[in-house]
C-alpha cells in the first residue's frame, strides 16, 4: 500500500506541476494553485440532488435575462447607488437587435449544512455565477491527482469523476456551428495579468483541439483593433462568433471609456456574448435577493422547477425590509447590526473578497447612509459542515478542519426561445480553513477539491467522532 496522501506532499507538489495546477504570481513567475490533498466526502443523494439542480439554475437565469423590464426594476434601487451596476444596466439592448443565438456558461454553487433531525444535509445556494465561471479546467486536473494519491487503496472506486471541460467545450461547439461562420474565432475577453492564466489556458486549448481557434483580448485591446461589420464583431480581420468573458466583471475591468466602449460594441454586435449583458445582470446579489421571494421567482420557472430551488435558498433581504428581533421589527440593517454572526453584507461585485461579516459588517452599516445601503444586499449566514482536511498552499500543507463550497457547472444553448442544449457539467469544489469567512481560489481563500461518495453518516460525521 501506498503511503497515505498527508505523508506525500513532495509527490503532490511534483503532480500538482506536471498537471498544470498553476498560477501566475504577480511578478511574473509561477506557482502551484491551492490544492487539498484528499477529496471532500458528500453521500450521493446529495451529489445527484447538486447535479440536477444545474439545468434548472440555467433555464432560471435564461428566463430572467430575457425579462429586461424585470431586470431594470429589479436593479432600480442598486443603479441608483452603483456606478458599475448602472454602466451594466445601460449596455442592455432588447433582443432584436441581437443575434437569437445563446451560449450560457454558469456555475452554480452551494454548501452543505446540517439539517436538524434528518441524516442528510440542507443543500444551501451561495450565488450563480453567469460571468467567467472559471476552474473548470483546474477542477479535472485535482480529480485527476486525487485518484493518483488514492491509487491502489479502496478508496479509488468511490471518487466521483470529474471534468468539467469537454462538456463546457461541447456547447461552445455547438454554438460556433450555429453561429454558421466556420473560419470565425473565438475570442476570450481577458484581464491584463491574469494569474488564473492555465485554467483559462485548459479550455482554449480544447477548443483549439476542436478546430476553434481562439484568440484572447482586454476589452482595451478590442477596443483598440475591434470594429463592426455587417453585424458581425470582427477583431483583426477574423469574426468573433462568440466572445467569451473571462473579465468584465468588476468595476476595475471597466475603469476606463475604452473598455465600455468595447462592452457596447460587442453588446451591440451579432457575436454570441458569454454571457450577455442581461444574462451577467441575472446573476448579480441583487436579483438572487429578488428571485429570493416566492412570487416573482413563479413568473419564471415552472413549478416544480421553482420549489426545487427556492428549497436551496438561504434568507435574502433588502437592507430596509423589516425583520424580527427581540426588540420587535426593526429595518433589517438595524438586525444584522445586533446580530452580525448571523448575516453576510453583499455589495453587487464579484471575484470574492467583497462581502462584510462581523465587525466589517457593523462598521460598515453605521457609517452607511439609507442612499448607500441599497447598493448591499443582506443574506442569511450559512454554517457549512466542516470535514477533517489538508489543505496545500506555497508548498506547505495544514491539516485543519475544512469548509467546502460546491460548484456546479452549467452549459445552456439556445436559438431565441427555444433551448437546444441545457445540461450540468461537472463540478468544482473549493475547500477553505473553518475560520476563513470570504471564499475563491483566486482571492487566497480557497484549495481547489474533489468529491468522494460516502454514505450520510460517515460523510457528515463530528470532526474527532
Ligand atoms: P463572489 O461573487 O465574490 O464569489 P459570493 O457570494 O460567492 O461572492 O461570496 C464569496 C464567499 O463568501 C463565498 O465563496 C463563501 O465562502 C462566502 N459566503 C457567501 N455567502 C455566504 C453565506 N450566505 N454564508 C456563509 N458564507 C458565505
Ligand atoms: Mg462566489
Amino acid at each position: 500500500m501506498p503511503a497515505p496522501p498527508e505523508l506525500r506532499l513532495e509527490e503532490a507538489l511534483d503532480f500538482a506541476v506536471l498537471n498544470g495546477l498553476l498560477k501566475r504570481t504577480p511578478d511574473g513567475g509561477l506557482i502551484h494553485a491551492p490544492f487539498t490533498l484528499a477529496p471532500c466526502p458528500i453521500d450521493p443523494e446529495t451529489n445527484r440532488r447538486l447535479k440536477e439542480l444545474s439545468p434548472v439554475f440555467n433555464r432560471l437565469a435564461f428566463s430572467v435575462s430575457r425579462d429586461l423590464d424585470f431586470l431594470a426594476q429589479a436593479l432600480e434601487e442598486v443603479v441608483a447607488a452603483d456606478p458599475f451596476s448602472a454602466d451594466l444596466l445601460n449596455l442592455v439592448r432588447p433582443a432584436p437587435s441581437r443575434n437569437p443565438l445563446v451560449l450560457q456558461i454558469t456555475r452554480s454553487d452551494y454548501f452543505l449544512q446540517a439539517a436538524a433531525g434528518d441524516a442528510l444535509p440542507d443543500i444551501r445556494q451561495v450565488e450563480l455565477n453567469t460571468i467567467s465561471a472559471s476552474y473548470a479546467g483546474s477542477a479535472g486536473r485535482v480529480s485527476g491527482l486525487h485518484r493518483h494519491l488514492l491509487r491502489e487503496t479502496p478508496h479509488t472506486e468511490a471518487l466521483i469523476p470529474n471534468d468539467p471541460i469537454p462538456l463546457l467545450v461541447e456547447g461552445f461547439r455547438e454554438a460556433f456551428a450555429l453561429y454558421g461562420q466556420p473560419r470565425a474565432c473565438v475570442l476570450m475577453v481577458v484581464q491584463a495579468g491574469e494569474g488564473n492564466v492555465f485554467d483559462q489556458r485548459m479550455f482554449e486549448f480544447a477548443l483549439v483541439e476542436l478546430g476553434i481557434p481562439l484568440r484572447r483580448a482586454t476589452l482595451e485591446e478590442i477596443a483598440a483593433d475591434g470594429s463592426l461589420r455587417e453585424g458581425h464583431l470582427v477583431l483583426r480581420g477574423e469574426i468573433a462568433a462568440i466572445t467569451y468573458f473571462r473579465a468584465g466583471y468588476t468595476p476595475d475591468d471597466h475603469r476606463t471609456p475604452e473598455a465600455l466602449r468595447a462592452r457596447e460594441m460587442i453588446e451591440n454586435s451579432s457575436t454570441i456574448s458569454v454571457p450577455g449583458v442581461a444574462t451577467q445582470l441575472a446573476g448579480t446579489k441583487k436579483v438572487q435577493q429578488v428571485l429570493s421571494d416566492a412570487a416573482v421567482l413563479k413568473n419564471f420557472l415552472p413549478e416544480d422547477d421553482a420549489t426545487a430551488v427556492r428549497a436551496t435558498f438561504a434568507k435574502m433581504h433588502t437592507l430596509e425590509e423589516p425583520l424580527d428581533s427581540p426588540q420587535g421589527p426593526r429595518p433589517a440593517w438595524q438586525a444584522a447590526q445586533a446580530s452580525p454572526g448571523q448575516f453576510v453584507l453583499k455589495p453587487q461585485r464579484e471575484g470574492g473578497g467583497n462581502n462584510l461579516y462581523d465587525e466589517e459588517l457593523v462598521r460598515a452599516l453605521e457609517s452607511s447612509s439609507a442612499e448607500e445601503r441599497r447598493a448591499f444586499i443582506l443574506m442569511e449566514r450559512i454554517a457549512p459542515i466542516p470535514h477533517r482536511s489538508v489543505m496545500v498552499a506555497e508548498g506547505r500543507a495544514k491539516d485543519e478542519p475544512g469548509l467546502s463550497e460546491i460548484g456546479r457547472f452549467g452549459v445552456l444553448v439556445a436559438d431565441g426561445e427555444r433551448i437546444l442544449m441545457n445540461r450540468d457539467a461537472g463540478y468544482l469544489v473549493r475547500t477553505k480553513g473553518h475560520q476563513v469567512r470570504e471564499g475563491g481560489v483566486s482571492a487566497g481563500f480557497g484549495h481547489l477539491d474533489s468529491l468522494i461518495a460516502r454514505p450520510p453518516e460517515e460523510a457528515y460525521r463530528p470532526i474527532g467522532g
